[in-house]
């Protein structure tokens, strides 16, 4: 069962503007929240996720994207990343709805750290996580509180992400390692 298609085209499509849904029911509208996409995947998620919001309730939906390498307990810190208030150019945290946006949820490392770096830029009002995948194994109490699909996995499976933005095409894919 190598490369195994878990969402195709239309699924990616149909999960993104369900999850758009989700976050407006959730938020009572998109007054006061931000999207974050994570790198480097995530930020094309968090563009569309963007539009899509716009396109439903027709205002601008401020996102910026976040590089989390400096703020991993389990890298050496990486030479030449901005720190998470410049990656963000301006966007203002205090007080604001954070929603994190990545492509797969593994262990939650990544956004435990994303957290961290989210904290060093002011107090949001809250922080919110939207993931594409969710893979299992997580090693941290951490959930998604948007999810496109559920991907139960074993050790020796990863989880492939295409996107047109980077991969000239939208495809999710079972694959072992
Ligand atoms: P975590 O930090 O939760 O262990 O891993 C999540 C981060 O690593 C995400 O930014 C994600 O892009 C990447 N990642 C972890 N596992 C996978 C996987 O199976 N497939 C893909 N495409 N990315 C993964
Ligand atoms: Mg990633």
């Amino acid at each position: 069962s190598e490369n195994r298609v878990i969402m195709d085209e239309a699924a990616i499509r149909r999960a993104l503007t369900r999850i758009a849904h989700e976050i407006l029911e959730k938020n009572k509208g998109i007054e006061g929240c931000m999207l974050v996409g994570i790198v480097s995947r995530g930020v094309h998620l968090a563009q569309r996720l963007a539009e899509r919001l716009e396109d439903i309730e027709g205002v601008t939906v401020p996102w910026g994207e976040l590089d989390v390498t400096p703020y991993r307990d389990d890298r050496e810190s990486a030479e030449g990343t901005a720190a998470a208030g410049d990656q963000l150019k301006g966007l203002e945290v205090q007080g604001k709805k954070v929603i994190l946006v990545d492509d797969v949820l593994f262990t939650g490392r990544t956004i435990r750290a994303a957290m961290d770096a989210i904290m060093d830029c002011g107090r949001p009002e809250s922080i919110q996580l939207a993931v594409l995948a969710d893979r299992g194994h997580r090693e941290l109490p951490i959930r998604p509180d948007y999810v496109g699909k559920n991907v139960p996995t074993s050790r020796e499976e990863e989880i492939e992400v295409l996107l047109q933005e980077r991969d000239e095409t939208d495809v999710v894919r079972l694959t072992q390692k």
